[in-house]
């Protein structure tokens, strides 16, 4: 089911924009505001459970830390495992790790080696708030898969259409953005 204009708007004008955070010329999605507002946030997580439920996702990866507070969630509304993709040296079992350019040198993505390792041929919902380049994201589906994902979906609130983001995901991964801007 689709949200209606109305729900669409709800949501949109609970999120705030940032101007010039965390550097000058960048505006900021503040999701804070959308997390306070109980009815903003209700109307989002029912749409996603409605959206996902019969999609037979096995488990929701979220990204650090925004990812995580749409992903835990969802995965407790769809019955699905939830797993943390965190920054480098944050996980405290073994991890695997995958590394990404950023306009200026490079990043990281780690998961738990054994993360999907509770169901075979797992499904796997990867989830952030926001896809600008879509350089986390795409380094996220990666390892996803380097841990033994059969197939990996992904799910944004926000997607920032002018950068293209979406566009450098792999071809196989079905992609749901929330808000178009
Ligand atoms: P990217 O790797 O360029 O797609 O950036 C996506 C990551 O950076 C996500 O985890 C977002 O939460 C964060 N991010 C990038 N740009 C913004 C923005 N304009 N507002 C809020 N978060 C952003």
């Amino acid at each position: 089911m689709n949200l209606s204009e109305r729900e669409k708007k709800q949501i949109l004008e609970s999120i705030r924009d940032i101007p010039d955070f965390p550097k000058p010329g960048i505006i900021f999605k503040d999701i804070t505001t959308l997390l306070n507002n109980p009815k903003a946030f209700k109307i989002l997580m029912d749409h996603l459970e409605e959206h996902y439920k019969d999609a037979g996702i096995d488990y929701i990866a979220g990204a650090e830390s925004r990812g995580f507070i749409f992903g835990a969630p969802l995965a407790d509304r769809l019955g699905a495992g939830f797993v943390p993709i965190r920054k480098p040296g944050k996980l405290p079992f073994t991890t695997i790790a995958e590394k990404y350019s950023l306009e200026y040198g490079f990043d990281e993505v780690e998961i738990h080696i054994d993360a999907f390792s509770g169901k075979p041929n797992p499904k796997v919902l990867f989830i952030d708030d926001l896809i600008a380049t879509g350089g986390t994201a795409n380094a996220s589906i990666n390892l996803i898969k380097k841990a033994g994902a059969a197939s990996v979906d992904a799910c944004f609130i926000i997607n920032l259409a002018f950068l293209k983001g979406i566009e450098r995901l792999s071809a196989d991964t079905t992609v749901y953005s929330v808000l178009d801007i």
